[in-house]
């Protein structure tokens, strides 16, 4: 017996294996993509597929090809990269094997197939290339969307790669190999805290003769300095590597995978659009952790986008959420990175103005926009030769539907810019949505493989082969009769199969009655059945070829003409982007009006100077939750205000909440959005910094302190006089002395000088002690409390009760006048025999301590704790005490020693 591992298919199946050794590979024969060896038996169990033994016991589990996506985005899902062989030859033609070749490469970061994205968000790939000058290690990153051909470069300091893609939907990041072939650690470390994927090449892919070749080849452009690059511009490196790896896993340069039979178009990268360099400058940056505990695009507890800022502009259209999927990420791209630059903001909320003014203006929008499909990622299918005939269809429609949207915006004076792009748009790419309504049918098949997709009357041998197949039913009627007369058989039928093709039907018995008819009239026997005895004549096998060839010919020609249609369309792929990008954002505005209008926000007043002023704010998401029940709350920080204001207030006051309200508040101002207050003027921020609470980040193995103190050192290393910073709860992982000191250095240093302030910044803390920094930095550090409401109940015998607190989260000046722990402790059902001993240490302690704090406005301040400020705080009485010598200080002296030490303290 022949070995079975050289087979000729076999042997491709080697072959393709060792051009892509990391890739699971998909052999296509027949209707199955089949999966050997190793990949058979490592993903059989993670699809639920069987493994079976071919011939020679080679391991094997297949997937039919007409589920391949499905299994795809399984595959690719569980991290695993795939390589897809197909047969590019037909196998009648084939003399041997059937020829193959690897058509695509699915990769996390390179998703472009309709069935593998998800609508909502984009899928990215990051590639990272490192620039050394010095002791300085910085980063050139290009971040490309195959599915879209959105080409972004960006630099990033070597240790903020990750923040620099955080909320960009990177699925896969692309590295230089290092000489042992592995991620560099610094990509490890990007590579793990974005979640994605880290795929590596050798190292000159990234070379600078080689990138600079390949973008000038992609771009057709001799020199890049048209896209405001120069030749020696270290993102050119990036962005090189990035498109060599899509013309790569797209198969673009391979002209045998291009050759596949069914292919209709040349597979190009013609939707890549030119690179766009995008500065810190011109973004309010918001770093990861930032993104993370500010809940943008997902919820912390339980992941999901229900529940995020994001998810008040995904939900339901009418009700705050975007229209098409094009809108959606577009939102996603603004509250990621919301814009720094008070014109582009003011834009913005121009538009949004206009919706939520003019209702009806905005219904009639929102309707016009309905029929628009994804066009963007359309356009790229149609560059890769991949769209489906109802890519095209919708394509069609969603072109088609620009028109009347821009006639409505016509009168818009906020939407003229907009309109003019999309007229622009519009006389490019109209001829396309006119083109596929006269040539493809309204409803078209989701393949063309099996043609019905353009329409009877646009082209002559088409109708042509068509009409022979109509005919053929005419023909076989008349044929039918023909032979029933001839043969005197009344019974005799005319029917179909795929194997058989035409046949002649008797029953059984007629059959056995007719032999000598048959046998003289030449019927050759076919096929027989329990009942029945199939034939087929001479002239039947005639006009079946006939028949198999009009309708070769005529799914032939479906495809010229669909083909043709397709680079009609990608020769405009310029302006459809551009009427995509330009659709995208009136979406975006109207899921911003949407939700202005039904929860009463207004237009935030954007400035230069460094304020941030709310009045009756909310917290834009547990406003809708807590519907009537949510407490408004303002704040005023910079200006003639502090810039820093400490909050204290009991645990489940609200201090979380408030604080990030004013931070949610600031970025839907830079987004764009309107924002839920009953006014505000947001100062622009450089950036938003947020930190709250390290709650799970020991999954990283670092402690939670440790985290803590990583995050705080990043804002203060990185917050600028323009910055805004919400902090919550530092310094709880270590001992109280630890923290508050810690606590208590970092507030003052954020609090600035009056030469250099401070960013705006807001820190919520359990540190009572901190709210002595007020009168140490009047007039930079503001004290702020949410007020509870103390009661006491009468008991069941009419005696007074346990006292209770009600939480009124309202925010008001001055410090919180005690933790109420116990008291919180008791709601939450703490027993209570543990509240009441909890009290007793409280009173014992309150004793030899005094008490921590007391409202500024009810009580007299308590004297400063020396043991606790002398290594942080200058006083006199300190001073005076380091002069002392003890070993010459009678007892007398000693005591009239305290006494003025006393006063020093008492005077302070
Ligand atoms: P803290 O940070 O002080 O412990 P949180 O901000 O976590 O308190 O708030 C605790 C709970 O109080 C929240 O889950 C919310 O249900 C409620 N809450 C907070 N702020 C408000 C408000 N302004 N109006 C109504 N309820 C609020």
């Amino acid at each position: 017996m022949n070995d079975p591992k050289q087979t000729p298919a076999m042997k491709q199946f080697f072959r393709f294996k060792e051009q892509h050794p990391d890739c699971v590979l998909l052999f296509r024969m027949g209707d199955f993509y089949e999966l050997f060896f190793d990949d058979a038996e490592l993903v059989a169990g993670q699809l639920g597929l069987t493994l079976t033994q071919r011939t020679g016991g080679v391991p094997l589990a297949g997937v039919p090809h007409h589920q391949l996506d499905t299994y795809l985005r399984k595959l690719v899902a569980l991290g695993h990269r795939v390589a897809i062989a197909d047969q590019i030859q037909d196998p009648k033609d084939a003399k041997g094997v059937v020829d193959r070749a690897v058509t695509q490469v699915v990769t996390p970061g390179t998703l472009v197939d309709d069935g593998l994205l998800e609508g909502a968000a984009a899928s990215r790939l990051a590639a990272v290339h490192f620039t050394e000058s010095g002791d300085a290690s910085a980063a050139s990153i290009a971040v490309v969307d195959a599915s879209t051909g959105e080409l972004t470069l960006l630099d990033a300091e070597s240790g903020s790669i990750a923040d620099a893609l955080a909320g960009r939907c990177v699925g896969e990041v692309l590295y230089a190999e290092t000489a042992t072939g592995e991620a560099p650690p610094r990509v490890r470390r990007v590579i793990e805290s974005l979640g994605a994927h880290g795929t590596g090449r050798a190292a000159w892919h990234f070379r600078r003769d080689e990138s600079l070749e390949m973008l000038r080849s992609q771009f057709g452009v001799s020199t890049l300095e048209g896209f405001g690059l120069t030749d020696a511009d270290p993102a050119a490196h990036a962005a090189g590597a990035a498109i060599r790896y899509l013309r790569e896993t797209q198969a673009i340069d391979d002209d045998a995978a291009r050759s596949r039979p069914g292919s209709f178009a040349a597979s190009t990268l013609a939707h890549l659009r030119p690179p766009k360099r995008e500065t810190t400058d011109s973004r309010c940056v918001i770093d990861a952790v930032s993104l993370r505990s500010l809940e943008i695009e997902q919820t912390i507890r339980e992941g999901t986008t229900i529940g995020s800022l994001l998810g008040l502009f995904l939900g339901k259209a009418g009700a705050g959420g975007c229209r098409t999927a094009m809108g959606k990420r577009l939102v996603r791209d603004w509250l990621c990175r919301p814009a720094c630059d008070i014109a582009a903001i003011e834009s913005r909320h121009a538009r949004v103005a206009a919706l939520t003014e003019d209702r009806r203006f905005s219904r009639e929008l929102g309707d016009a926009l309905a029929p628009v499909q994804d066009i963007a990622r359309i356009a790229g299918r149609v560059a890769l030769g991949r769209c489906s005939p109802r890519d095209v269809v919708g394509l069609g429609r969603s072109v088609a539907a620009a028109g009347p949207i821009a006639e409505l915006l016509e009168t818009t004076p906020a939407f003229a810019e907009t309109t003019g792009r999309i007229t622009a748009a519009q006389a490019q790419a109209g001829p396309v949505a006119d083109r596929i309504a006269a040539e493809c049918v309204d409803e078209p098949p989701a393949h063309l493989r099996d043609g019905g997709v353009i329409r009877d009357g646009i082209d002559a041998e088409l109708d042509e082969a068509r009409t022979l197949r109509t005919d053929a039913s005419a023909w076989l009627a008349s044929y039918q009769a023909r032979v029933a007369t001839e043969l005197g058989l009344p019974g005799i039928k005319v029917g179909y199969n795929k194997v058989f093709g035409y046949y002649v039907e008797l029953s059984a018995a007629q059959a056995a009655n007719a032999k000598a008819t048959i046998d003289g009239a030449g019927l050759i026997r076919k096929q027989t059945l329990k009942n029945a005895e199939r034939f087929i004549t001479p002239e039947l096998k005639d006009f079946e070829e006939k028949v198999l060839r009009a309708e070769g010919r005529s799914l032939e020609r479906e495809r010229e003409l669909f083909g043709a249609l397709v680079r009609f369309v990608a020769e405009r792929l310029a302006a459809l982007l551009e009427l995509a990008d330009a659709l995208a954002e009136i979406d975006a505005m109207l899921a911003f009006a949407d939700r202005a209008a039904k929860f009463g926000w207004t237009r935030p007043a954007m400035t230069e100077s460094r304020v941030l002023h709310i009045d009756e704010g909310r917290h834009p998401v547990l406003e809708e939750t807590l519907a009537g029940d949510f407490v408004a709350n303002g704040v005023e920080l910079g200006g003639a205000h502090a810039g820093l204001s400490l909050i204290t207030g009991p645990n489940m006051a609200g201090k979380s909440t408030y604080i990030r309200q004013v931070a949610l508040i600031a970025l839907l101002a830079h987004a764009g959005s309107f924002v839920p207050a009953a006014s505000a003027t947001v100062g622009l921020c450089d950036r938003i910094f947020t930190r709250v609470g390290a709650d799970d980040a020991l999954h990283r193995g670092q402690s939670t302190f440790m985290v803590e103190m990583i995050e705080t050192a990043n804002i203060l290393n990185h917050a600028t006089d323009s910055s805004l910073v919400i902090l919550d709860e530092i310094g709880r992982g270590t001992s109280t002395l630890d923290g508050l000191s810690l606590a208590w250095a970092i507030a003052e240093t954020l609090a600035g000088t009056d030469d250099s302030p401070g960013p705006r910044t807001l820190f919520a803390t359990h540190y009572h002690e901190l709210t002595d920094l007020d009168e140490r930095l009047p007039g930079r550090v503001a004290n702020l409390h949410v007020t509870v409401r103390e009661w006491t109940p009468k008991g069941s015998d009419g005696a007074p009760g346990e006292p209770e607190i009600v939480f009124l989260h309202r925010v008001a000046p001055g410090r919180a006048d005690q933790s109420y722990g116990i008291q919180v402790a008791r709601l939450a059902g703490v027993p209570k025999a543990v509240t009441e001993r909890a009290k007793q240490v409280l009173d014992s302690l309150a004793v030899q301590h005094g008490p921590k704090a007391t409202p500024v406005a009810t009580a007299p301040r308590p004297a400063p704790q020396l043991s606790l400020f002398t290594e942080l705080l200058p006083h006199p009485a300190v001073d005076r005490l380091k002069e002392v010598n003890l070993n010459e200080c009678s007892p007398m002296a000693a005591f009239e020693l305290l006494r003025e030490l006393r006063a020093m303290v008492d005077e302070d």
